[in-house]
Formats: C-alpha cells, structure tokens, sequence
C-alpha cells in the first residue's frame, strides 16, 4: 500500500463522510484522511438536533468541507410510521439512519465521491447500532458492503473498499461499545480537541418532546418538518381541538411570534410583563377564557387578574377579554 501507484491512486480517491459534529465522526474523518482519501462532509441538519455543530472543528483542524442538507418533509413519513419501529420515545432509529444514508447515497453522485462512511460505532447504542442493525441499515439504504465504518471496520465484515485495496483495513479501528476513550485518545493526539464536550442529544428521544409531537401528530398540526420548531418553545397545553402555548421568558416569546401561523391566535397581558400565547386550532368562548386565564398565571400580575389583548396581528392585538381566574390545578390538566 505504500508504493507510488497506490499512493497516486489513492490521492484521487474522495471519501463522503457523514458529520454529525461529534467526536466519532471527527476520528472517522481522521482515519479515513490519514490514508492519503480526500475526505469531504455532510451533516444533515434536523430541527431535532439540540447542539449546532462546529463546523470549525472539521475545516480548520482538518481541512475537511462539510456540507449541509436539511431534513426534508417527507421525513415526517418515517415519524409517523417507522418500518423499524422506535427507540424508547418517538425516535425512529434504525429508519432514520437509512433516510440519512439514502440522502447521502445521492449526495456522492452530486460531489463524485467514491467512498461513503460514518462514525457509527459497534454497540454504541442500544437501539440503531448493534450488528443486526447495522446490516439491516447497510441493505436498506441500498449501501450493502459499501459503507465504511471506520471506528468499528475490524469488529465488521471487510468492505468493498477494503477488499480492493483502496482503504488500508489495517489502519482502521475495531472499536466497540459506549466508551469513548479510543477515540478522545486519538483526537487529543492529532491536537484536533482539548476539551470534549458531548452533545446535547436528539430531541426524539426526550419524553416531553416526544409527547408533544405525538399529540401535534394526533392533531394533524404537523404538515412540514418546519412545523415541528415550534414544539421546542414554550409550555404546551390540549384544550379540546386546540392547542394553547405560552412562552416561558423573553426569547421563548420571540421564537413563539416568529414561528407561529398566519392563522394563530397571539394573546397578550395588557400592561404588564408576561407571555405570549399562541393558540392553534378550533377556538370558541371557552378555549379563548382558559388560554387567557393561562397568560394571566404566567404573567407578573400577583392575583392574576387583568385583561388580555388577542387578535392574528401582533401588532394590532384590538381585542381584549377578561378571564375568570381559576386554580392551578384546573389549569395545568391539560399541560402536554
Ligand atoms: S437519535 Fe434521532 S437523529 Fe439519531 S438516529 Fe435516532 S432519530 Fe435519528
């Protein structure tokens, strides 16, 4: 593998890896790049990913370009009735990675890659990386033998690559398990991080997130992906065939106003600090009464009582009502 043939050859090799920002696709990258492969990225970005990735940590430390592609509606299909069925919460693991891996399966045409590859790791977690899965992904996304997973690639069965020479087995890792230490060694020893901080997750696999979703899903609100932001701000509550959120401080409030529809109701405490409320969905005398009481509990007025703006402009809130107080108990039934 050192002769100038291969070394030539291997300099026109293009390798896509799939980014996620973490430490494993850092090393995977790694790996792969420290075999002479051009290495090129691709994160897919989702409105469920709770860390923005440093894309800094790939091009500065390792000159790799890392493009982006959004997750696009018809992921909302894999939501709703996953082939694989779901992890703990409404994460769909093991469909996920396949929709992912079909995206990046086109992508490599798009930017002429010969390899594809990821930081995905044998056992790493419960649900989308043990053996089974890890096949099952591989023959879905139509990559069977073709996918590189250099972290565990000596745990696994050889690839295409591997098996002609183009990828050096010998120089990748047979990583398996949850531990991260292999991998933190190796990027501390190629000064790619100091310090490693793990990321904050993926918002399907949180509980209250999760039983947000499945009721905006019960619900029909949910008809594109960009509609799924809006179950991050706020306290969510049912009422009937409504949906009433309140914003829980200041940016909450601006997020809530940006994100909501042309149709949504905004409610208002007149005159004192509080919430915005947003109200979605069927909305009668009592809905309107309980999504004001609402804004008046999570205002600064001490009793609770006052009156509240509403209308679908912001701007031009020209209604008002003033809501019977009820008890905490009463209002907080129907929080999601
Ligand atoms: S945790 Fe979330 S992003 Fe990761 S595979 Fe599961 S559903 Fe997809």
């Amino acid at each position: 593998m050192t002769s100038d043939k291969t070394t030539h050859k291997k300099s026109n090799l293009k390798a896509l890896g799939l980014i996620s920002g973490g430490l494993d696709s850092l090393t995977a990258c790694l790996l792969v790049k420290k075999q002479g492969i051009e290495v090129i990225g691709l994160n897919i970005t989702s409105p469920f990913c709770q860390y923005e990735i440093n894309l800094d940590l790939f091009r500065k430390n390792l000159g790799i370009h890392v493009y982006n592609l959004p997750l696009e509606d018809d992921f909302l299909d894999i939501i709703r009735n996953p082939k694989f069925g779901y992890g703990r919460h409404l994460n769909p693991c093991v469909d996920c990675r396949i929709y992912i891996l079909k995206k990046a399966k086109e992508f490599m045409k798009t930017v002429k890659a010969d390899i594809i590859f990821t930081g995905e790791v044998l056992d790493q977690r419960p649900k989308s990386q043990h053996l089974k899965a890890l096949h099952i992904v591989e023959k879905e996304s139509g990559l069977e033998g073709k996918l590189l997973r250099p972290l565990s690639a000596l745990q696994l069965k050889p690839t295409i690559y591997e098996e002609t020479g183009i990828v050096d087995r010998s120089k990748l890792l047979g990583i398996k398990g949850r531990s991260r230490k292999i991998q933190l060694d190796l990027a501390r020893k190629h000064d790619l991080l100091q310090e490693y901080y793990a990321g904050g997750g993926c918002l399907l696999t949180d509980v209250n997130y999760s039983n947000r979703m499945k009721d905006a899903l019960k619900f029909n609100n949910i008809r594109e992906i960009e509609d799924m932001k809006i179950l991050k701000y706020g306290r969510h509550f049912r009422y009937n065939k409504s949906k009433i959120i309140v914003g829980r401080n200041e940016s909450e409030n601006d997020m809530l106003l940006q994100l909501k529809k042309p149709d949504d109701l905004i409610m208002e405490a007149q005159d004192v600090p509080g919430p915005i409320t947003i109200i979605q969905g069927e909305i009668n005398k009592e809905t309107l009464n309980y999504a004001a009481s609402l804004t008046l509990r999570y205002s600064d007025l001490e009793d609770s009582k006052g009156k509240i703006m509403y209308g679908k402009d912001y701007q031009n809130l020209n209604n008002e009502i003033i809501p019977k107080s009820q008890p905490d108990e009463i209002l907080k039934k129907h929080i999601l």
